[in-house]
Order: structure tokens, then C-alpha cells, then sequence
């Protein structure tokens, strides 16, 4: 049984009277535990294809299964229910809101689901821990820390929850070599513990840090490469 199963997905955006196929027919399995890397050029699907896993769009056409559940054709707010509870998203801008304290930020998601303030606290701070981040952090604002300690902060927030996947879009797309390998560390660290990694990348040095990169062109999966795992930034 797969964690995530996409069969033959299409997503076809409607502008006007224009169409853009920005998925046209992926088949895609990935295994509980797997840590995917995903790779292809600007306009090739990549954000798209992760949008579909991560509930935030829904497929033109095809079946997007997680966890057993297909999850194709819910209405928006079964698609939140099913995101709050199975993804976690690490984006390249760390996204984090700015006029909220850290502690703020890596609480949403479990202020979302009613977690009370006690048991709120407990994970986050455990969460906080998992990412290697210091319990001082917790009343600042995001920018009183440097990129690599934002985008720590931002998986701390992705994986409170405690997801099925953690989806990442270009998570190292913003920071330096140094913390980039800190992030990807994270990541390995996290995927040991048993949560599936997706993981889009522009970067040679973080799809090496995968189980398998898979090359997407065209809306269409090309290819399918074993990563060299000693050219693995972390
Ligand atoms: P990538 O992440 O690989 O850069 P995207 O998934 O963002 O690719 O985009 C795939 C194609 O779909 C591109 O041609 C892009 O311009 C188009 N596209 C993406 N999002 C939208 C949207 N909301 N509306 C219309 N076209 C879109
Ligand atoms: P990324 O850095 O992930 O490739 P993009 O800059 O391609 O992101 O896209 C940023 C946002 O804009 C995404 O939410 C995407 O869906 C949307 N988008 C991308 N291309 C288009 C488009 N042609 N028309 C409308 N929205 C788009």
C-alpha cells in the first residue's frame, strides 16, 4: 500500500480561452518512508504536480490517492481537513508570518485542528527539537533569525502536526551552502523517523540526498534516476 498514488493526473489550467497542460498523464507510486526527489525544468509541472499531492488543487482529470483515500474530487473543505492532518509544506520563502512570534507560527496548524494551548506548546516545542532549533527562538519575530533558523522554523511548522508527508518546494532555493546542508539534514534525519519526504529541487546536491529522483518534462515523469549518494549536500 502506498503513502501516495497518482494515476494518470492531468491538470489543465483554464485562462480565459487559454489552456496551459501542465500535467498531462503522471502515474506516480511513493512507498510510506520514501524520500522522493523531484526534478525538471521552470514551467515543467513541478509545483503543480506537488499542489495536487498537498491538496491545495484538484486534478482536471485522473486519481490522486493518499493514504488509501482518494482524495480526487472532495470539496474545499474536506481537501483542508485531509491537508491539516496528512501534509506538512516547506516552501522556498520559509513563508512564515511575519507580525506572528515563532511560537505563533508553528502552532497554526494545530490551532487549526483545536489542539489546547497546553498540549499546543508541548509539541511545538518537541517539533522545535526535531529541527534542531533553540527553545529561545519561540518569542521572536521570523526576521530576528537568519535564513537557515527560518526555514528550520518553517519545517517545525510543516511536521508539529505530525504528517504522513512532508512536501517541500525548493526548500534550500533561498539559503546558503552551510544551511542548506543543515536543512537536508533535517530532512534526513526526519525521513529516518519514518515520515515520506517529496521534495522538489533545482539542486544536483539535494535530490542526491533522496531514495529515487524522478525527472519531470512537460507536464509528463521522463525519468526515473538512483541518486549518488555521495554527492549528497548533507
Ligand atoms: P514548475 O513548478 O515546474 O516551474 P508549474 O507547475 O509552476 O511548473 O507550472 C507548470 C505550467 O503551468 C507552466 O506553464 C505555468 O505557467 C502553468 N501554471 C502554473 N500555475 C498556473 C495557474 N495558476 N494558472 C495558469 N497557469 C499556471
Ligand atoms: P515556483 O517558484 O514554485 O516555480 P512560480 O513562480 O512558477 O513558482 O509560481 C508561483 C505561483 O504562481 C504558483 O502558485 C503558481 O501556481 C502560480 N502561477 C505560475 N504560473 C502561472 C500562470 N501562468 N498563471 C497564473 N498563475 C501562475
Amino acid at each position: 500500500s502506498y503513502i501516495v498514488e497518482l494515476r494518470d493526473v492531468w491538470k489543465i489550467y483554464k485562462t480565459g480561452d487559454i489552456e496551459t497542460p501542465a500535467l498531462r498523464g503522471v502515474d506516480l507510486r511513493v512507498a510510506r518512508g520514501e524520500f522522493v526527489a523531484i526534478m525538471g525544468p521552470s514551467g515543467s509541472g513541478k509545483s503543480t504536480l506537488l499542489n495536487m499531492i498537498g491538496l491545495l488543487d484538484k486534478p482536471t482529470r485522473g486519481d490522486v490517492v493518499l493514504a488509501g483515500k482518494d482524495v480526487s474530487r472532495l470539496s474545499s473543505r474536506e481537501m483542508a481537513f485531509y491537508r491539516n492532518y496528512l501534509i506538512g509544506f516547506v516552501f522556498q520563502r520559509f513563508n512564515l508570518i511575519g507580525r506572528l512570534s515563532v511560537m505563533e507560527n508553528v502552532e497554526l496548524p494545530l490551532v487549526a485542528r483545536g489542539v489546547p494551548r497546553g498540549e499546543r506548546e508541548r509539541m511545538v516545542v518537541e517539533a522545535l527539537k526535531m529541527v534542531g532549533g533553540e527553545e529561545e527562538w519561540l518569542r521572536k519575530k521570523p526576521t530576528q533569525l537568519s535564513g537557515g533558523q527560518q526555514q528550520r522554523v518553517a519545517i517545525a511548522r510543516a511536521i508539529v502536526g505530525k504528517p504522513a508527508i512532508l512536501l517541500a518546494d525548493e526548500p534550500t532555493g533561498n539559503l546558503d551552502r552551510a544551511s542548506a546542508r543543515v536543512v537536508m539534514e533535517t530532512f534526513k534525519t526526519l525521513n529516518e523517523k519514518g515520515l515520506t519526504v517529496i521534495t522538489v529541487t533545482h539542486d544536483p546536491e539535494v535530490a542526491n540526498c533522496s531514495h529515487v529522483i524522478y525527472v519531470i518534462r512537460d507536464g509528463r515523469i521522463v525519468d526515473v534516476k538512483p541518486p549518488v549518494k555521495e554527492k549528497c549536500i548533507a
